[in-house]
């Protein structure tokens, strides 16, 4: 196969690294080889080319990590609020200076296009931004005179030493939406970074290194289920935050509860949009398409189930299918292409086993993506895919197929739409396109999801709000960001206090040579 990929420079079309290094975790402070004798390569999906070897951490590396977050603590959370705040600001500043640097290594080893690893970036600073008011957020609440000459107060207190784990589909947006959050409320932090993109995971900690943040409160453990593992029976780690598919979100708050621990744990999704037959048509078109095949699928938000009401299906499938043939598969570093490869092989593989399975079971190809043209080699390419006629408990209709796939159902009413969509076990995002507003408040109240798009794609919540999965896509109380961060990230203590030495007379000061 030939590269249609011409802008790229021939260095940039290079597959071979003759000696990828061996990764190291980050911990206290210094940079220091895991204990693990494994390791796994880490590949640029675009073109196979071997990045780096991501060492399999084992317990003993986890407890290093933890016992170095656990002696960082009881300095970083005696600093001023504003100080640790200080270092959130140098982060987003870095954070902006290097976005470019960020995206290119999220491409690189993720394969996302520019355009969206880019996006990613933007939304790690709007996380950063928000965790900045939390000299705000985090205040606590006094009530005066709950008895006669006596006040209660609730504040806010750092939890300990907290650990996130993170999937690979968001390597620098996912890890903001704890790293910050954790660290100026006063805790220190471990990342388990998807061992399938440890490097952006790493840029962000020579940044931190950068700025000067105090040895222990981030450190860095890559590996995979030992490390994880690790993380879960850690006597030193009291909060787990997940972002992954949905059993492992299902073991991990399972685990980790027994464990005694506060989780935030974030399954996988399956996300409907649905077309009413008055919605707008090209800007419906377009951002259906937006959600379906943005960043390949490979979204928790990513819509992967178009839903068309009564006559929207005539009106919309045409014009469905002309749009996704201009879609562009190729080198996400390409300007041209607007469609990157999908992770992995195994992920290949199991996308074009859901095409197929989605075949026998009887739905159409509206568009085939099984064989892409022009894309460059050794790439993990699947082209954007429309299936249509898909019925409720065929594979594509089940399963997260987590790739360029989107699956067309058929309904006659807004009820029966609203019916399929709650009989799904997950409910992270889904959307509705329609003018007329008493379809959307129907839907809007009725339907068992987290996060509702109006006329648009559907749309994870900026930082300023919960990332509110429900159902199997999230498994906690508290969400990933808004309020709801500073709630995870934080203990409440109560204190009642009263003071004798005003007395009966309401003097303040009694001191010796005080005359009475
Ligand atoms: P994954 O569940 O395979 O892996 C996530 C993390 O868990 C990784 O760090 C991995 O090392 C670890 N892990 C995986 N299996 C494990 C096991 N059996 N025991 C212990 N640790 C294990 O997920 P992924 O493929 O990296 O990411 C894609 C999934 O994440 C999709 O299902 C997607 O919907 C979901 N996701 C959800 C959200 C959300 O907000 N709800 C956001 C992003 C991604």
């Amino acid at each position: 196969m030939t590269t249609h990929a011409n802008t790229l420079t021939q260095d940039e079309r290079s597959t071979t690294t003759p000696e990828a290094r061996t990764l190291q975790n980050f911990v206290g402070g210094s940079w220091v080889p895991a204990k693990a004798a494994s390791t796994l390569d880490v590949t640029n999906p675009a073109n196979g080319e071997v990045l780096a070897r991501v060492p399999l951490s084992t317990r003993a590396d986890v407890d290093g990590a933890a016992a170095a977050a656990a002696a960082a603590w009881p300095d970083w959370r005696s600093r001023a609020v504003g100080e640790r705040t200080e270092f959130i600001y140098s982060l987003r500043e870095q954070f902006r200076r290097r976005l470019d640097e960020i995206a290119a290594s999220i491409t690189r080893e993720g394969g996302k296009v520019t355009s969206d690893a880019r996006a990613e970036v933007t939304r790690a600073i709007e996380v950063l931004e928000v965790a900045c008011a939390t000299p705000m957020t985090m205040q606590g609440r006094v009530l005066e005179g709950v008895a006669r000459g006596i006040n209660t107060e609730t504040i806010r207190q750092s939890v300990g030493v907290c650990a996130a784990i993170t999937p690979f589909n968001f390597p620098a947006m996912v890890p903001m939406w704890f790293l910050p959050f954790a660290i100026v409320c006063g805790n220190t932090f471990i990342l388990k970074p998807s061992e399938q993109v440890p490097l952006t995971s790493e840029l962000i900690c020579h940044i931190l290194q950068d700025i000067g943040l105090p040895p222990g409160v981030v450190n860095l453990v890559h590996g995979a289920h030992d490390a994880v593992n690790g993380i879960l029976d850690s006597a030193e780690i009291r909060a787990v935050s997940f972002v992954g598919s949905v059993n492992t979100a299902k073991y991990i708050y399972r685990r980790a509860s027994e464990n005694g621990k506060r989780v935030q744990a974030l399954g996988g999704a399956k996300n409907y949009m649905i077309v009413m037959p008055d919605a707008v048509l090209d800007k419906t078109v377009s951002n259906v398409l937006g959600s379906a095949f943005g960043n390949a699928g490979q979204r928790c938000m990513a819509g992967s189930v178009l839903v068309t009401v009564g006559s929207a299906h005539e009106k919309i499938m045409d014009r469905l299918k002309l749009e996704a043939e201009k879609v562009i598969a190729g080198d996400g570093r390409d300007p041209k292409s607007n469609l990157g490869p999908v992770i992995s092989n195994t992920a290949c593989d199991r996308i074009h086993d859901a095409i197929e399975s989605g075949i026998k079971e009887g739905a159409e190809v509206l568009v085939d993506g099984r064989r892409p043209k022009n894309v460059p080699e050794g790439g993990n390419f699947v082209g954007p895919t429309i299936l249509s006629n898909v019925k409720p408990g065929m594979r594509v209709a089940r399963e997260e197929i987590f790739g360029p796939v989107l699956s067309v159902m058929h309904v006659d009413t807004l009820d029966e739409a609203i019916d399929l969509v709650n009989r799904d076990p997950r409910g992270n995002g889904t959307s509705i396109f329609t003018e007329n507003g008493a379809a959307v408040s129907e839907y809007s109240r009725r339907v068992e999801v987290g996060m509702v798009g109006v006329n648009i794609g559907v749309a994870a919540s900026p930082a300023y709000f919960p990332f509110s999965g429900w159902k199997d896509s999230f498994f906690g109380d508290l969400h990933v960001h808004g309020w709801d961060a500073v709630e995870f990230f934080t203990r409440k203590k109560t204190v009642t206090s009263r003071y004798f030495s005003a007395g009966e007379t309401g003097r303040f000061f009694t001191e010796q040579g005080d005359k009475k």
